[in-house]
């Protein structure tokens, strides 16, 4: 068969076609893939045979008690923490636990920690502006003109944070909760496939919370979301499949009605609230 003949059968794609916007091969599987991972520190099993897998797109939520391991478990997907044994792979060509922290982040891994961490006398346009050219790793040039494309996407970023009034403010006068979006949203610029977003809700009004949730149901589908959460009530009104961690291991997984009515589940984590 000819190339052209080939090409004009529209059900073939030939992979020199694809736009090789991002590295990761999700063609055959989950955009993220833990398998039997395990971490201690002192002895502490605070990761222990944990299997985890989110697919492409995928909003999840991952919740526990205090010190089930949510946050070290991101520690692993991100390479700050090396786990003792197990598989972490990002897509099904990049293993995970042989990259460092920033290989991790420009292969599309970006973090959100609890505590916002903007620059407090920069504008939220700067903030942005200042987030994609980190991505380019050149020298941050505040007073260079940004060409078209770059200007568009902040626009596009302001809008899905829902800080177009406040472009001009500097993020030190922010809400608690604008802080946070100004953070998810410098995450954005970077275009990653995978968000990490730990503890969004702590410390925000119930308004906010709101505001967060529509905000993170809207970014799934064009990148994978993982959510940790301690708040129940957060996790209830964005969730499609929750994942409850308990001690380092998955206890259970499913909708949130499934995980909220296993007796295991009420037993760890809801009697916790108790
Ligand atoms: P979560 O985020 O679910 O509350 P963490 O992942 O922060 O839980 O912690 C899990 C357990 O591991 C806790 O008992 C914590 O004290 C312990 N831990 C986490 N990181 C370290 C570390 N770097 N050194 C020692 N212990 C740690
Ligand atoms: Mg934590």
């Amino acid at each position: 068969m000819s190339i052209l003949q080939s090409l004009a059968e529209r059900d073939r794609v030939f992979d020199f076609l694809i736009p090789n916007e991002s590295p990761v091969d999700v063609r055959h599987g989950p955009i993220l893939y833990l398998e039997d991972v395990s971490v201690s520190f002192d002895g502490f099993k605070a990761i222990n045979a944990l299997n985890l897998t989110i697919d492409d797109g995928e909003l999840r939520c991952i919740i526990g008690p205090n010190g089930a391991g949510k946050t070290t478990m991101m520690d692993i997907i991100t390479g700050k923490t090396r786990p003792d044994q197990g598989q972490v792979w990002f897509g099904s060509r990049h293993n995970l636990l042989t990259l460092n922290e920033p290989e991790i982040a420009t292969l599309g891994i970006g973090r959100k920690f609890q505590k916002p961490t903007v620059f407090e006398a920069l504008s939220v346009f700067e903030n942005l502006e200042l987030a994609m050219s980190a991505d380019k790793r050149v020298l941050p040039t505040l007073t260079a003109r940004l060409d078209g494309e770059a200007h568009d996407r902040i626009d596009e970023v302001l809008s899905l944070i829902g800080l177009e009034a406040a472009r001009r403010r500097p993020a030190g006068i922010l809400s608690h909760g604008q802080k946070q979006w100004l953070e998810i949203g410098m995450l954005l610029m970077q275009r990653p496939r995978l968000l990490l977003v730990d503890e969004p809700v702590a410390g925000m009004t119930e308004q906010e919370m709101e505001r967060t949730g529509e905000l993170l149901t809207s970014l799934a589908g064009k990148q994978s979301v993982v959510v940790v959460e301690h708040d129940m009530g957060f996790v209830r009104s964005i969730a499609r499949k929750v994942t409850v961690l308990h001690q380092g291991s998955v206890l259970a997984e499913g909708s949130m009605d499934q995980v909220s009515s296993d007796p295991r589940v009420v037993e760890v984590y809801l009697g916790e609230e108790a």
